[in-house]
């Protein structure tokens, strides 16, 4: 770690000391180490304002900070820079798992500390960093002299856009949280919104607004209110207060990534950056990146139901079922839902349901499962349906935690379906954020990785925090299950939006897309070689192979299933285009060799890529799994033509897509 303090940008100002009440030297400049990103600071008639550039483009023009508190105090005004530091920083750091090993954290700092001028004198440390890859600031509220409770009324920053663009949103603060389609809207028209939101801009740049580190704070989502202005809008508790803290705060790094192409914002590790470093030095005891089976897709396909009946899908006897089909394959992990007590026919429904986090439904014998899995090298996931009710779940957690403990499981699912916790809060407000992080730390003290379900968005806790491993978050496969179905356009949009916040549960891998055995009309809208894609495309360190074991039985396909790894070394996106394709390149973590995914939306695709990321001194066999002639999501989808070629740095891969398809490669270097 090199820390060192340097003034970085002294366009006005060559002294760390500040003179506060002369005009021009009330402005500040700091630019990222490359010099493309800058961000200005300025208080303007005693109000601090930001504004963002990327090389000659204006991307933030002059911004409003701070906060509106309770009795009307306003945080935002009144201030006068008491001091002003800049330092730089340089740092490599390894990712336990992750799609990159090493990161590079290198940015320049600038933190101005502000103190109103008259009433309680109130002190507001504001602090930027400015990377290559994007800017960020957030708020530190320190202890101070005045004796009272915080309450958060409203944050008054704003994120001015100097031109407007193309914004790829989902809707805030609705029944179904974040699991919405992604739609596309010039950003002067947009609603409330939740992060990350990705814009095109005008002038050709990509932009992500999010948040990084959100701890003990409401989530940040993003209201127009004029032109091409966005606020942020926190996320309220039930009382309409914002935030509520005793003696200080530090909020969310605010975040933009900025690229000069959509896929720049891929492979911005900009929010990890921004979390503080690991502080579970364990977990790869208990947790390596993995894939897994699951009695679950049965559920919601209709053939199973999650509740004790005569079509229960947790029974003993699916499950050893399952392990013996999961050791077969050459696979170590199950999950298994609805195992235990609690499930009725309307467990989704918004009720404060009790389910049971130890008793066994009356066909399912944990101990028995677990032991029968451990002869045959499978170990089960434990699942948690909280159904929102936390008052039920965190009465049960530690016991629940503990029976995991016990029977040698380690990782666990848990789900928050219903549109409020306990019927009251929403899932992205302060509430919210604390109840996650809680079990988060929890989890960890019984070795248990955590995927949740309907949860808060993912701020980066994974790199202090390296159990917790994947979430949903989004509109999965499981709306192919029961619902109109995802568009194909949906799995080219969330690598953009949605992924750029972390890891993704979405589990991949149906087989028979058609789901002959589901609800009339229902379907996956795409190919099986679509499907396949998702693998690299998704990036989770756990992956589910998602459809019922007799729709694996014998397909060749699987294999691909079986070599395609969930930890990486490095990731690259060859090219892509919000809404209509992506092909990326990840090089496996613990092998020499390189796969590729490739998916289109419902428009058939030529992919022509260089395969300039391979070792220039190898030759690989490109093991290639691609929609087959003719094949799109009408049309025979789920034929794979399967094909080997040695290939080298200096080809082109060429493939064909049907619409709504895709394809895999595996580069085996030879
Ligand atoms: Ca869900």
């Amino acid at each position: 770690m090199n820390m060192k303090k340097h003034l970085i940008l002294p366009a006005l100002l060559l002294s760390v000391s500040i003179g506060y009440s002369q005009k021009n030297k009330n402005a500040y400049e700091l630019a990222s180490p490359n010099g493309q990103n800058k961000i200005k600071f300025e208080l303007v008639k005693n109000a601090p304002k930001y504004a963002v550039s990327h090389g000659k483009t204006e991307v933030i023009s002059p911004s409003e900070m701070g906060f509106v508190l309770k009795g009307n105090e306003d945080l935002s005004s009144n201030f006068e820079i008491k001091g002003a530091k800049t330092s730089t920083f340089d740092e490599t750091w390894e990712q336990v798992w992750g799609e990159k090993k090493n990161i590079r954290n290198h940015y320049n700092q600038l933190v101005v500390d502000l103190q109103q001028k008259t009433g309680n004198k109130r002190k507001l440390q504001i602090q930027f960093r400015a990377f290559d890859d994007g800017v960020a600031f957030r708020y530190v509220y320190p202890k101070q002299n005045v004796k009272d409770s915080i309450f958060i009324m409203d944050e008054k920053t704003t994120f001015n856009l100097k031109e407007d663009g193309k914004a790829w949103w989902i809707p805030a603060n609705r029944e179904n949280r974040d699991e919405y389609l992604f739609k596309d809207a010039p950003v002067s028209t947009l609603d409330t919104v939740l992060t990350p939101l990705t814009i095109e801009s005008k002038s050709g740049l990509a932009l992500s607004f999010h948040e990084a580190n959100l701890v003990d704070f409401a989530s940040m989502t993003l209201v127009n209110t004029k032109g091409t202005e966005l606020k942020s809008d926190l996320v309220p508790w039930a009382d309409g207060v914002k935030v509520r803290v005793k003696d200080s705060f530090t909020s969310s790094w605010r975040t933009i990534q900025i690229g000069e192409n959509p896929g720049e914002l891929i492979t911005s590790y900009l929010v990890l950056n921004l979390n503080e470093p690991n502080k579970l030095k364990n977990t790869n005891s208990y947790f390596r990146p993995y894939k897994y089976l699951g009695i679950w897709w049965g559920m919601h396909i209709g053939k199973y139901t999650f509740w004790e009946s005569d079509k229960q899908g947790a029974t003993t006897k699916h499950a050893e079922e399952y392990i013996d089909f999961t050791e077969k394959e050459g696979f170590n992990h199950l999950l298994i839902e609805g195992w235990n007590k609690g499930w009725t026919p309307a467990w989704y429904e918004n009720k404060m349901h009790m389910f049971s986090f130890t008793k066994n439904a009356d066909n399912f014998d944990l101990e028995k499962v677990v032991e029968y899995g451990k002869k045959h090298n499978v170990e089960l996931i434990g699942y948690h349906e909280t159904g929102s009710n936390l008052i039920n779940y965190l009465k049960q957690v530690d016991e629940a935690f503990a029976l995991y403990k016990k029977l040698g499981i380690h990782t666990v699912k848990i789900g928050h379906v219903g549109s409020k916790l306990n019927m009251k809060q929403m899932h992205f407000g302060q509430f919210g954020v604390n109840y996650f992080r809680y079990i988060l730390e929890k989890a960890a003290q019984y070795d248990l990785a955590v995927v949740y379900h309907e949860s808060i968005k993912d701020t980066g806790e994974r790199r202090t925090f390296p159990n917790m491993v994947s979430r949903e978050a989004a509109r999965g496969q499981e709306y192919n299950a029961w619902s109109e179905g995802n568009p194909p356009n949906h799995l080219t949009i969330i690598p953009f939006t949605r992924l750029l916040s972390g890891p993704m549960d979405f589990t991949p891998g149906i087989f028979d897309v058609e789901v002959k055995q589901g609800y009339p009309g229902k379907r996956v809208q795409g190919t099986v070689g679509q499907q396949l894609a998702l693998y690299v495309t998704i990036y989770a360190p756990i992956q589910m192979l998602a459809d019922l074991p007799e729709n694996y039985e014998g397909k060749p396909a699987l294999q691909f299933l079986k070599d395609v790894p969930t930890d990486w070394e490095d990731t690259k996106i060859l090219e892509g285009k919000i809404g209509e394709y992506i092909t990326t390149a990840r090089k496996d973590r613990n092998s020499a060799d390189w796969y590729l995914g490739t998916l289109t939306n419902e428009k058939p695709r030529n992919v022509e890529v260089s395969l300039s990321f391979l070792d220039p001194n190898a030759t690989y066999e490109a093991q290639i799994y691609v929609d087959a002639e003719g094949t799109d999501q009408t049309h025979n989808p789920e034929a794979v033509a399967i094909s080997k070629k040695t290939v080298k740095a200096s080809d082109k891969l060429q493939l064909k897509l049907g619409g709504a398809g895709g394809g895999a490669v595996r580069f085996k270097k030879l």
